[in-house]
């Protein structure tokens, strides 16, 4: 049994506090291993190794910052195929999903190559007589990343590629459910030269958060998760006088207008609905198709194409997604499904039943798809984060708009069609953060920002691209002014410091 403890000051520490969590392997229901959680002690001298090793690291010129980023990016990609099976058996996803879900983290790390750039401040000269003003932007100290477990390798990295190369130490307080990936990326860090103590990962569940929340060493917090719980963070960080952006959960419609190309729409749907077994923030969870002709000719499209999902465990590269992350999350996932028919939904494809042969105790489902949901439904209002699809039919553009607005939730959304105006106006008018033209999950490129709206973001800043920047430092603007010096004349012999 593989026992996961902490990485502090560069080492591998064990777990002190005698709590622990299994780590399972969702394709097969197996215990591959455990995860200490942490209490205070170990947070504590995470957090005083952190202390110690920044002011060193914030002096350290910003190029060389940036080169152990360089060499991290170099040795990740050596590992790429062993990272990427590492984090599969723990979260349940293929390797090739497992892949990107790295890939989508290293880009944001390419793009914190360029912080010396991104550092960068202002400078006004003659602001006023004999002054110039300039400002500079400088790393908070101690800051923390916690962290959800659909992308172990992705939103890690989100996190600490801008904390580290502006200068800062970094406490990572990863998924209790998927610990491996982070841990091996912390470890690669250092040996890509970053020094002991910059990156901290402390595994644990709430005690250990509350801990972070109420250290008054840990200058900022990033959180992504659940609304409920980024909720909790961004309130409880306020209260203890941090800066807090907290990401949460979400409900992604996709509209699909009279003039939509529908083998491609059909196509972007079932990779956007079940890829990852829906267990991204960026999964579209609700279709809307506009009209009653739309609506049937995207059903008899779609109903084949969900009956023949291939789901397979997380080494099947050939499959279209794998288990779900627990026992657990798969029961809330089918509790919602009969719920859903319950409150009259038309389930017309049924995964509750799906067994994987071989891997019985694995948690898998099929597909499931609902025709006729309503606005008033729970597996409309609130997130299944499972391989759920439910479609919508609405009677014209507006009321589709309409509903989208007025829902909780406004992290991601697209439209399909091929109408430039109706497209625009879609972009302009909807309150949602991403949003994609016949792009089925925006997620914007790395040097753009990453953030929902409404229920599924709390606070002001997003994830990468210069806002991460922006919060992972503090502004300093400097007024100045000179008193004339002496002028002693013409000098025609060179200056030197003699
Ligand atoms: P989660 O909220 O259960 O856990 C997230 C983190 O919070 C974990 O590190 C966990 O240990 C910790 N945590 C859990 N309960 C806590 C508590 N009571 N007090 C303090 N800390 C606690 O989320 P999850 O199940 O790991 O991830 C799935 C959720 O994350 C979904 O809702 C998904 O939409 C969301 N998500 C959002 C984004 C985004 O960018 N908006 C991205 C990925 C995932």
């Amino acid at each position: 049994m593989r026992e996961v403890g902490h990485f502090i000051g560069g080492k591998h520490v064990a777990g002190k506090s005698g709590r622990h969590a299994d780590i399972m392997q969702p394709m097969d229901g197996t215990v591959q291993g455990r995860v200490a959680l942490a209490g205070r002690e170990e947070l504590r001298e995470a957090i005083e190794n952190a202390k110690a090793a920044q002011p060193a690291w914030a002096a350290t010129n910003p190029q060389r910052r940036a080169r152990v980023l360089m060499k991290f990016l170099e040795l990740v990609h050596k590992e790429y195929d062993a990272l990427a099976e590492l984090l599969a058996r723990e979260h349940g996803k293929t390797i090739p999903d497992a892949k990107g879900d790295i890939q989508r983290g290293l880009e944001v790390i390419e793009v914190c190559i360029g912080m010396p750039h991104h550092m960068k401040g202002e400078y006004t000269e003659g602001a006023g007589p004999g002054i110039d003003v300039y400002s500079m932007r400088q790393p908070l100290g101690v800051v923390a990343g916690i962290t959800p477990f659909n992308f172990p390798a992705m939103i890690p990295l989100w996190k600490i590629g801008p904390a580290i190369s502006a200068g800062n130490a970094f406490i990572l307080k990863p998924s209790e459910r998927d610990p491996g990936v982070p841990l091996r990326i912390a470890e690669l860090f250092l040996e890509a030269g970053l020094p002991a103590g910059i990156l901290n990962v402390v595994n644990g569940d709430k005690e250990v958060v509350d801990g972070i929340l109420q250290d008054p060493d840990v200058k900022a917090v990033g959180f992504v998760g659940s609304t409920p719980i980024a909720h909790y963070i961004y309130s409880e960080a306020a209260k203890y006088g941090k800066r807090a952006q907290c990401f949460g959960g979400a409900k992604n419609h996709m509209i699909i207008m009279p003039d939509a190309d529908m083998d491609q729409t059909v196509d972007a749907l079932i990779g956007a609905g079940y890829g990852s077994a829906g267990e991204r923030c960026m999964a579209v969870s609700v279709a809307v198709p506009v009209g009653e002709d739309t609506a049937n000719r995207l059903m008899e499209r779609l109903i084949p194409r969900v009956e023949a999902l291939k789901v397979g465990p997380s080494t099947d590269a050939a499959a279209d997604f794998g288990p779900v992350v627990t026992a657990q999350a798969l029961e809330r996932i089918k509790g919602y499904v009969d719920k859903g028919v319950a409150e009259g939904a038309k389930l017309v494809v049924d995964g509750r039943g799906f067994k994987m042969q071989g891997y019985e105790n694995g948690y898998y489902m099929g597909g499931c798809l609902f025709d006729n949901v309503t606005e008033n439904m729970a597996i409309y209002r609130e997130e299944i984060f499972g391989p759920v699809l439910s479609v919508v039919r609405s009677p014209n553009y507006e009321h589709a708009l309409k509903i989208i607005n007025e829902h909780e939730y406004g992290n991601g959304v697209a439209i399909f069609t091929r109408d430039g105006d109706a497209a625009r106006d879609f972009a302009a008018r909807v309150q949602v953060g991403m949003v994609g033209v016949n792009v089925p999950i925006p997620v914007p490129v790395a040097y753009y920002t990453f953030g929902g709206w409404k229920a599924s973001s709390f606070g002001d800043l997003n994830q990468h691209g210069p806002d991460a920047f922006r919060f992972y430092t503090k502004t300093k603007t400097i007024t100045s002014r000179w008193p004339s010096g002496i002028k002693d004349g013409a000098e025609f012999v060179i200056p030197t410091m003699n």
